[in-house]
């Protein structure tokens, strides 16, 4: 199942495939080696979570757009979880989650774990340029770009995408972190699968990359983007139950929820509440891995927030909750890194 396959260039045939489609046409994880006019490689990423389209629907409109002249510069494509695509999963139940599987990864000695090794052996040999993964989520989020150091290259490539800009170390064994070794490199988050102006966004952003022949060296001027850090990772406890509509769960979040993301929230807002006289607390994990608990308070059995904090990835999908996380919560942050 797993195990990367290799394919010289983009085949035609893949110009009227749905993500759906992939698996049952390329057999599993492949990377593609596309030929450009000049220059190193783009690295570019997409489906590594099987329900997220926008990437694969935006390579088939750039490859579309350059299919006489060629690309201005070589692609590396990697197609990922075309399994979990065939069933509109963001991960098959037993897969360790693509997008936590990259060298840096707690999942050592997965099959995931050995496909994105083979992938990074394979990328590195090629010395590329930059390197984007294209991602969608959803919650109610603006389009930005995720960066895993605070470097100006690193900075001005995320710009390229938008202005909002998200620095984050946790969790580990994501694609962008793992590149961040090899070239500057961004994870872009499209807004929600399936929408048309996510996919042309995209685009976008891949043609940039396409034709830019450099990244400036000079930094970005600070009233150029918005830069902020991914302090907390918030996870509802696998024993309790949740609800967004206001059906009784141990947790009741409030129904506009998904709302709040990117806002700058004061201490006291509330999150909903949680059962009378029950004792969960929300999980929270910090950037190194540690518990803390200070972050929610649950005074009467409200859930409100006890700090200031941005939140990111809000979303009223159940599944998303369970799968990955309730919400990052964010501060916002100099280019330094110090509080801003
Ligand atoms: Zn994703």
């Amino acid at each position: 199942m797993t195990g990367l396959r290799r394919v010289e260039g983009f085949p035609a045939a893949l110009a009227a495939c749905r993500t759906g489609d992939l698996l049952r046409t390329l057999g599993g994880p492949t990377l593609f080696d596309i030929p450009g006019a000049r220059g190193r490689p783009l690295f570019v990423s997409v489906l590594l979570h099987g329900n997220e389209d926008t990437g694969f629907e935006a390579i088939k409109a750039v490859m579309a757009r350059h299919a006489t002249s060629g690309l201005p510069r070589p692609m590396l494509l990697f197609v990922g979880n075309v399994a979990a695509a065939a069933a509109n999963l963001r991960s098959l139940p037993g897969q360790v989650d693509y997008n936590r599987a990259w060298p840096g990864t707690a999942f050592t000695g997965t099959p995931e774990a050995a496909l994105m090794a083979e992938v990074v052996d394979a990328v590195r040999a090629r010395a590329p340029e930059f390197s984007i993964d294209i991602h969608n989520n959803t919650g109610l989020n603006p389009h930005y770009g995720c960066i895993n150091r605070l470097d100006d290259r690193y900075l001005h490539l995320a710009r390229l995408f938008g202005r909002t800009i998200v620095y984050f170390t946790a969790p580990h064994g994501v694609q962008s972190a793992a590149m961040a070794e090899l070239c500057p490199a961004v994870t872009v988050e499209c807004g929600k699968a399936g929408v048309a102006a996510n996919i042309a966004h995209a685009v976008d952003f891949v043609e940039a990359c396409l034709h830019l022949r450099e990244l400036p060296a000079t930094p970005l001027a600070a009233q150029d983007f918005d830069l902020l850090r991914t302090g907390w990772i918030v996870r509802v406890p696998s024993a309790a139950s949740l609800s967004f509509d206001g059906s009784a769960a141990d947790f009741v979040f409030r129904p506009d929820l998904d709302h709040l993301n990117f806002s700058e929230l004061v201490a006291g807002t509330s999150f909903g509440r949680r059962r009378a006289g029950a004792a969960h607390r929300l999980e929270i994990v910090d950037g190194g891995g540690g518990h803390i608990d200070e972050v929610f308070d649950y005074a009467g059995d409200a859930v409100r927030l006890a700090q200031a904090a941005i939140p990111a990835m809000l979303t009223r999908d159940v599944n998303a909750v369970r799968l990955d996380c309730l919400c990052y919560l964010m501060q916002r942050i100099a280019r330094d890194g110090r509080p801003a």
